[in-house]
């Protein structure tokens, strides 16, 4: 039983169907939401090797320009042929989420469309969902628990989520008349930017912390801290309305127990400047999936390694993270860049969370 049908959740559905196993996904599809994201060029080697790179290369698009105004106040190009991978790839999450659902399904995968709950005790675990206004309930022999960051199958098991920020993003898209593929970092004093350009929109996020966030909420104001990034806006069209999304560093003190494991976002939320949301979620979905094979058939329990591996990559990233900020040195005094600049311990967040909202 797979909770979530995101990209983490189609991709283990995709995976272990495969495999003949009988997989149910609860969740509702994603559809065609206008959420285009960068898939780190390191996907490519793990979803080759689980035939699904295709895909991408079917629904996304390569992404040879980008740039970043970082550490200086002008654009610096950064080489996307650095890696032995070749560049990033542009995607919009939702048209590959249903790609990989659809073949999920070809496999002999079943879809329930409706939000699931999951019963709390020990393993099989009894995961119940509405279906056509009644209430199914299914007793799965293993739960994967791909629920984004509501962590519900994870969290019914004990496992509770610890945050290194508070860290929201700013969304929105716009369109644009130049069918380019580009990205865009700008730091600014309170947080910074990115812009994505890609098949005539141009998705615009702007990161900082809550208590940072100007009420009520002007992005015009701010993009004045943010050259490079307001010419790229005034050259695109309205812009849909902004919506406040939950983009804090966070890790499970529990990655995976007896019957179950946590994927995706579910499993760990990295910091969107590393780049490497959607590539963990699909990445983390397949090594799961290995995992759980193996555990199914009593051959192998690789369920060990693999909330290791999760575990240790977070640390990884807090590091890489800490370096990332410390060489943007223009605002080292200000709240935003001095939070991300000193060593933090992963840490169950406060009991009351910090107001999000803008107004
Ligand atoms: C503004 C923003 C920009 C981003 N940009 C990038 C980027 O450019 N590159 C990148 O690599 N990453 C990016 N990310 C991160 C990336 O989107 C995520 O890491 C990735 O989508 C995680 O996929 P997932 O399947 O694990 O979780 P999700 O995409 O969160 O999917 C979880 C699914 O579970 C479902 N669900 C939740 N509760 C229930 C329930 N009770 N019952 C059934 N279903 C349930 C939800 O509806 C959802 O469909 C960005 C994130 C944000 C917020």
């Amino acid at each position: 039983m797979i909770v979530g049908a995101g990209p983490s959740g189609a991709t283990a559905a995709a995976c272990l169907a495969r495999r003949g196993w009988r997989v149910a996904v609860v969740g509702p599809r994603p559809g065609a939401v206008a959420r285009g994201e960068t898939l780190a060029a390191e996907a490519r080697s793990v979803l080759a090797g689980a035939g699904l790179w295709e895909l991408v290369e079917r629904l996304g698009r390569p992404c040879h320009s980008s740039w970043s105004v970082w550490g200086t106040p002008w654009p610096h190009r950064r080489d996307p042929l650095a890696g032995p991978w070749g560049p990033p790839w542009h995607v919009d999450v939702g048209r590959l989420t249903d790609a990989l659902l659809d073949l999920a399904v070809r496999f002999g995968a079943r879809l329930y469309p409706g939000r699931a709950r999951v019963g709390r005790g020990g393993a099989p675990a009894a995961v119940s969902f509405e279906l056509d206004g009644g209430q199914e309930e299914v007793t799965a022999g293993f739960l994967l628990d791909a629920s984004g960051r509501a962590a519900l199958g994870a969290r019914a098991f004990g496992a509770s989520r610890l945050t290194v920020d508070h860290q929201v993003a700013v969304t929105t898209w716009m369109r644009v008349d130049s069918p380019a593929v580009s990205t865009l970092v700008e730091a600014t004093e309170t947080g910074w930017w990115s812009t994505l350009a890609d098949a005539g929109r141009l998705y615009l996020n702007y990161f900082t912390d809550p208590d940072l966030l100007p009420r009520p909420l002007a992005l015009d104001a701010e993009l004045r801290g943010a050259p490079h990034t307001a010419a790229r806006v005034r050259a695109a069209g309205r812009g849909a309305r902004p919506r406040l999304a939950v983009t804090s560093g966070s890790v499970l003190n529990r990655v995976a127990g007896c019957g179950w494991a946590a994927i995706g976002d579910a499993a760990a939320t990295f910091d969107p400047l590393a780049g490497m949301g959607l590539h963990h979620a699909l990445n983390s979905a397949v090594t799961a999936a290995d995992a759980v094979h193996g555990a199914l058939l009593g051959t192998e329990d690789g369920l060990d390694d693999y909330a290791r591996s999760e575990r240790d990559l977070f640390h990884e990233h807090l590091r890489a993270r800490r370096r990332r900020y410390a060489a943007e040195g223009r605002w080292a005094d200000r709240p935003f860049w001095r939070r991300r600049t000193r060593r933090v311990v992963p840490e169950r967040p406060a009991r009351r969370p910090v107001s999000l909202c803008p107004c």
